[in-house]
């Protein structure tokens, strides 16, 4: 149910503010046209006015004064243009131009660049994090053309992995290889979730430096887009990150990229699913309800 997360906040902030509680469970009792429920985080129309600020965790957060990636720029182009999730840290932003000029000068092709995060963040639907605009998700396939935005939508999210559970070099290749690895170097990124396989073949291509293969965490379902995150920018205090990845590149021995059992999650931490119980920072309260930027 999703208004389980709501709890959360209106515990807490019983706890320190009783008159915030208040506007928070009234904006939880929101209904929408048809009587349905609103989803508080996703029906904000633009960021809050005044400093940018990222508050919580990557799965239980939110941003003030978030920056929108223009849908369409050098080597990129959102995929998703009508679901206003292309809102994230000015950091973020940066990233995603920086990359996308990157693989333009090395001629991989036109990034399909799909969600980032809501324009304050918070809960999203389809993902356990994305929510303190610092998660970008960027499609492996590098074959669609730059398109009007409205042929954007319903193309094909192409899966790398055959059903053999290896690469299906059909689609996988050297350019998505390098794709990873201009995205791994950057040390704005903390961790890339990608599925077991691709890392598997990663660890198995020859390269002069390995070092960047540690942020590579293998999870399962990530075999249609990589998952990017950066660390938390300075001046965000309030911004909790996971520490850096486990040491070494991960793609020896024991620490075998395809393990998705248990020891994995004791060894790189829970991706987020499922959910765990919502507790958003109390000051997502006054982001949601600050004004909005435009
Ligand atoms: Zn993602």
């Amino acid at each position: 149910m999703s208004l389980s997360w709501w709890t959360g906040p209106i515990r807490r902030a019983a706890k320190g503010a009783a008159f915030a509680a208040v506007c928070f469970l009234a904006m939880a009792g929101q209904a929408g046209a048809q009587g349905g429920w609103v989803d508080p985080w996703a029906t904000v129309r633009g960021p809050s006015v005044g400093a940018t600020q990222v508050w919580g965790l990557y799965s239980e957060g939110c941003i003030a004064g978030a920056a929108a990636l223009p849908l369409e720029g050098d080597g990129y182009q959102a995929i998703h243009p009508n679901r206003r999730r292309n809102y994230g840290h000015p950091e973020l932003i940066d990233f995603v131009e920086d990359l996308a000029h990157q693989a333009s000068e090395a001629g991989l092709g036109v990034l399909a660049v799909a969600d980032l995060g809501q324009p304050r963040g918070g809960p999203i639907t389809g993902h356990a994090s994305h929510e303190s605009g610092l998660d970008v998700d960027i499609w492996y396939r590098l074959d669609v053309p730059a398109l009007p935005q409205e042929e954007r939508t319903g193309l094909e999210e192409v899966a790398m992995v055959a059903p053999d559970g290896a690469v299906d070099p059909a689609v996988w290749g050297d350019a998505q290889a390098e794709l990873v690895r201009l995205a791994a170097v950057d040390e704005r990124v903390a961790r890339i979730f990608v599925h077991a396989a691709i890392k598997r073949d990663l660890c198995a291509r020859e390269w002069d430096d390995r070092s960047w293969l540690r942020v590579l965490i293998p999870e399962g379902n990530h075999h249609r887009h990589m998952h990017i995150r950066l660390n938390c920018p300075e001046g965000n205090p309030g911004c909790q990150g996971q520490g850096p990845p486990p040491a070494g590149t991960g793609c020896d021995g024991d620490d075998d990229p395809g393990d998705l059992g248990a020891d994995r999650l004791a060894r790189y931490g829970s991706p987020g699913y499922p959910r765990p119980p919502g507790v958003l920072p109390m000051q997502c309260m006054t982001v949601h309800q600050a004004a909005t930027a435009r």
